[in-house]
């Protein structure tokens, strides 16, 4: 290209009209340039995070593990199992839940843990258990206290069944963090 030729072009960025040093400059000006190369840049990302988001879309599955927290509907749905499944090993401590209200919610990060240690077999019952004593000894005197998961395995009863005794005979339930713990001397009187 000949410096000899004077080459009138439009910017591309600023739209101003400039002599170039070349037919194929695009800008006026570096700062023209740099501005142009940021909003290429910028354009650029916002076209992936739509790509990613019109995937997520597509794919409802996808969703799902993206989400923080899960209802029990989609805990379901992203696992594979039955929700009797997923409020039985709530009930057995084994799952993490959040109340709202009365809707029952789980933490992504929860369902994560719950994942990962499934993989290596443990009887179920006996490490949730020894977590309560470390939580939760703050006020209460926890010899006193049955927790619910306790109170089924003890006398072999179902979660359904130890709530309809603890509702008609009006045993008081404290919960504390996660779990729900019954007197010891109520039940063992009414179970014995
Ligand atoms: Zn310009």
């Amino acid at each position: 290209m000949s410096s000899n030729i004077i080459v009138r072009r439009i910017c591309e960025q600023c739209s101003r009209e400039f002599i170039a040093r070349t037919t194929v400059t695009k800008y006026c000006s570096k700062t023209c340039s740099k501005k142009a190369y940021k909003d290429r840049i910028k354009a650029e990302k916002i076209q992936n995070s739509n790509i990613e988001t019109a995937r997520i879309k597509e794919k409802p599955m996808d969703l799902l593990k993206a989400k923080e927290f899960l209802n029990i509907n989609e805990v379901s749905q992203l696992l594979g199992i039955s929700r009797r499944t997923i409020y039985r090993l709530i009930g057995a401590g084994e799952l993490n839940i959040i109340k709202v209200g009365t809707r029952t919610i789980l933490k992504r990060a929860e369902l994560d843990k719950f994942l990962n240690q499934s993989g290596t077999s443990k009887p179920l019952n006996s490490e949730p258990q020894k977590q309560i004593a470390k939580i939760d000894i703050d006020q209460m005197d926890m010899e006193d206290y049955y927790s619910v998961t306790e109170v089924q395995s003890k006398y072999g009863i179902s979660e359904k069944g130890l709530h309809s005794i603890i509702k008609r005979n009006k045993i008081p339930k404290i919960r504390r963090g996660w779990y729900s713990y019954v007197p010891k001397t109520e039940i063992d009187n009414i179970l014995n």
